[in-house]
């Protein structure tokens, strides 16, 4: 609209109002009375007037107006007022605020030239809006002839034609200037503007109207390729040149211009709605890179609000950790490819640094120019975290998330060195549940999942912030608990995760009770190594377990007990070792296979002591190996069975071979074969009736020394036996190179024949090796007729055992079995 609101009171002379339009280049005037727009009078008005008549030109505007004034709210769309304009053929409307007070004059042109109407004159040529039969006058003619004819034509313009001159045009506009200035009675040929200017009727209406704006004109002349005049166009019939078609086309275009407008709009909003929500940061920057726009999310990602970034760059985010070619590298990418994506490190506005996963992209103008970049991030530290915490599940239990047994062997060892370096101990406590199976067995494993979750907060609780509490599987846990004084601390705490753990359960409507039992070892007490220190605490809380459940035992008191019974056994055996009292040899006969014929015997230590009573080999023969007692009293066997023989050679009994064993010490001991020679020489024996028994684990080490020693007995005169065969290393490779005599099958291998069939493989593979390596091949144990009747089968040439003959006093030997070699 005009808002520079022209208006004179209704007395001012038609003339003088005309002047201050045509000075203003006005198209209206209000017509006021008292202050009150009471009409208005408009250039078009100018056609009624009698132009042939002076005076008729200076009667005051408020005879002349027109009282009716249309008015239109200021805030009435263009669309609607370009329909009043045509529906309600009018110039005109006086544009009213909510109080009906006047703010402007809205006309026709203005409607057209601030329409959005830009699609609709874009579609439009001129053909189809102009005034097809325009006014075309003889410049010859009078104003007041000129004005009825308009009037007559409802024209606001006219074409003049003048022989031999351009044409030329009269607008309603030339009249109100002719209303303030009269010239006069001169032909409108005279009066005409020149040139008028002019367009093709193939041209479109916008093409038309940026002719009128960019010439200050109102009026194109439309002329055909003939040079002839076809039509006039100007702001009316832009509005209406057609009008009924043009009502409905206004419409299409207006309502497509609204249905594009609130789609942009809805679009808009789902692009503003889908970047607030985003999860993604998302930033938007002009080609220089300064913030323009950040996204809730990048809030949320980088601490800064809105404010601190925008007009800043996004190297306020970096955080140093890439070098300068990191981002020389980005920023080729984005210039050359238009796109970079990728993961860097920024720091958040507290200092906290995080990797982001980032898409930018830079947005193009139609020229190609960039205008704009967008960046898209993630914050994918977490998914980082995400796979340092599935890395990291390896270590923890599933169900409690307590530490599992990988990672609480990490900490033992570390408690460990740190125990050691600090002089302290730790303890290890072995806790089982007591009756879960019952509970997972019978309420099943939900409950019984949940019962373990409850018990690892209990247990957890009851314990000291820097103890590890570990889930072994099933309802084994492990308390490390580092840093004691005392082992009263160890047993302490033991007893509170006994009072938690008896406590009662109520578990999904559930009331029961379960309880715990514990084992505890102490580091450096009972162990030196993680798994001795596990399997001791372990071996406590079975004793736990077997005394009576719900209670803890410590390994400790066991190792005591132990020790103190070895200690004793230990004393004892010195005695023995010293006076030789309470020790005898027992002879167990050896026989031919086939024949059965006695072939020769083991000697076999038999002890009876006042306060132990007997006491077998198997209890007593570690107890001296350890104590290194086994030397005497090894001594004292050789030298008995040494001087039995001896006796046997004396009484004219047929003696055999007697086997004595030895221990590593034993075998290992300073000059064993000289040692052996002397007994040998002190009882006169001639060689070959004292064999030795060896365990491969005696020959493993040092296979060159024990070469040199087994090669100085065999030169005594001493068969040769590996005992035990088949229960150690049983490297047949290296016996190729000792040089050894006999094998003893271990009588494990003669027990399992007749059930499990490897055990006759390995009887069948060392026999026939042994036959190979020209080794006689003893088997022990024999305690059934079935077994020697298997052991027949293959390569064994000596048989031992129950079955054929126990071990027995020298006397009953000699009566039972010397007899018959
Ligand atoms: P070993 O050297 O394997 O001795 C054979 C063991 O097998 C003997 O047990 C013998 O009584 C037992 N035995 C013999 N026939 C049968 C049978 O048919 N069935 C069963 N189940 N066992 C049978 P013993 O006398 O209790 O000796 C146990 C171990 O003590 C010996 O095993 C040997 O390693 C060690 N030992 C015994 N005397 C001495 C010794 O003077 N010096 C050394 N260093 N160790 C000895
Ligand atoms: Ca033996
Ligand atoms: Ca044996």
């Amino acid at each position: 609209m005009q808002t520079g609101l022209l208006s004179c009171d209704r007395h001012t002379p038609l003339d003088v109002a005309a002047a201050r339009m045509a000075e203003r280049r006005c198209s209206s005037m209000l017509v006021m009375e008292n202050d009150e727009p009471v009409g208005i009078w408009t250039e078009h008005d100018c056609i009624y007037l009698d132009f042939a008549d002076p005076g008729a030109l200076r009667q005051p505007i408020g005879d002349l107006m027109i009282e009716s004034i249309a008015t239109i709210a200021a805030d009435a769309s263009l669309g609607e007022a370009a329909m009043r304009f045509a529906a309600e053929n009018r110039h005109h409307f006086l544009v009213v605020d909510e109080a009906q007070a006047p703010l402007g004059i809205l006309s026709r042109s203005d409607a057209v030239l601030n329409q959005g109407l830009e699609s609709y004159l874009r579609l439009r040529e001129v053909r189809h809006a102009m005034c097809k039969t325009p006014l075309v006058l003889p410049g010859t003619l009078t104003l007041g002839e000129l004005a009825s004819r308009m009037r007559f034509t409802h024209t606001d313009a006219a074409v003049i034609t003048q022989p031999g001159q351009a044409l030329g045009i009269i607008t309603e506009r030339d009249l109100v200037r002719f209303v303030a200035a009269h010239p006069g009675q001169v032909s409108v040929g005279e009066l005409a503007t020149r040139p008028l200017l002019s367009v093709a009727p193939g041209d479109t209406l916008i093409h038309a109207r940026d002719q009128l704006i960019a010439n200050r004109v109102r009026h194109l002349a439309v002329i055909d390729e003939s040079e002839q005049v076809v039509g006039l166009l100007g702001f009316r019939e832009m509005l209406d040149g057609n009008e009924q078609f043009y009502i409905e086309d206004l419409r299409q275009a207006l309502a497509q211009r609204d249905q594009a407008l609130s789609q942009s709009r809805f679009n808009l909003e789902l692009a503003e709605r889908v970047i607030d929500a985003s999860l993604e940061g998302i930033i938007i920057t002009d080609a220089q890179t300064h913030i323009e726009f950040v996204n809730p999310a990048f809030t949320h990602m980088t601490g800064y609000r809105p404010e601190e970034v925008i007009g800043r760059t996004p190297a306020l985010l970096s955080s140093g950790r890439h070098e300068a070619d990191f981002y020389a590298r980005m920023w080729h990418s984005l210039k050359s490819n238009g796109y970079w994506r990728g993961e860097i490190w920024n720091r958040r506005k507290n200092g906290q640094l995080y990797l982001e996963l980032l898409t930018v992209t830079a947005i193009r103008d139609e020229a190609g120019e960039t205008t704009n970049y967008a960046a898209l991030f993630s914050d994918i530290t977490h998914i980082r975290e995400n796979e340092e915490q599935v890395r990291r599940l390896a270590y923890y239990d599933a169900l409690t998330r307590l530490p599992n047994r990988r990672l609480l062997e990490d900490r033992l060892s570390l408690s460990m060195r740190h125990a050691h370096r600090n002089s302290r101990r730790l303890a290890v406590i072995f806790i089982d549940l007591d009756h879960f199976k019952q509970v997972n067995d019978s309420l099943g494993h939900a409950i019984g999942d949940e019962l373990l979750l409850q018990v690892s907060q209990r247990l957890s609780a009851r314990l000291r912030e820097d103890d590890t509490l570990a889930r072994l599987g099933g309802d084994e846990f492990i308390a490390l608990l580092p840093d004691l004084d005392e082992p009263a601390e160890a047993t302490h705490i033991a007893g509170r995760l006994i009072a938690a753990i008896s406590e009662p359960f109520k578990i999904d409507g559930h009331e029961f009770r379960v309880g715990g039992s514990l084992g505890i070892s102490f580091y450096p007490d009972d162990a030196a190594t993680i798994d001795d220190l596990m399997r001791n605490a372990d071996a406590a809380m079975y004793r736990a377990k077997q005394e009576g459940r719900n209670t803890y035992r410590l390994f400790n008191s066991k190792t005591h007990v132990q020790e103190n019974h070895h200690l004793a056994m230990e004393s004892a055996l010195r005695d023995t070792a010293e006076t030789g009292a309470g020790l005898d040899v027992h002879y167990q006969p050896i026989f031919d296979t086939r024949s059965g014929a006695l072939r020769g015997a083991e000697a076999l230590l038999r002890w009876q002591h006042p306060g132990f009573g007997h006491v077998a080999p198997a209890d007593f023969i570690p107890v001296a190996e350890r104590s290194g007692l086994i030397l005497p009293l090894g001594r004292r066997l050789i030298r008995k069975v040494a001087a039995q023989q001896q006796r046997w050679l004396a009484a004219g009994q047929a003696v055999v071979p007697v086997a004595v064993n030895l221990s590593a010490k034993q075998f290992w001991q300073n000059d064993l074969p000289a040692r052996l020679a002397a007994i040998f020489s002190e009882h006169e024996l001639p060689p070959g009736l004292i064999d030795v028994e060896l365990t491969e684990s005696t020959l493993l080490d040092e296979s060159q020394q024990a070469t040199h020693i087994l090669q100085s007995l065999r030169e005594l005169g001493c068969g040769v036996a590996i005992d035990d065969f088949g229960t150690g290393y049983s490297s047949l490779r290296y016996l190729q190179d000792l040089p050894v005599t006999t094998l003893k099958i271990d009588r494990s291998f003669v027990a399992r024949m007749q059930t499990a069939h490897g055990s006759r493989a390995i009887v069948a593979a060392v026999t026939g090796l042994a036959h190979e390596l020209g080794l006689k091949v003893v088997a022990e144990g024999v305690e059934q007729a079935s077994q020697l009747a298997a052991l027949k089968q293959y390569p064994v040439h000596c048989v031992q055992g129950f079955h054929l003959g126990m071990p027995v006093a020298a006397d009953v030997f000699a009566r039972e079995w010397l007899g018959s070699a």
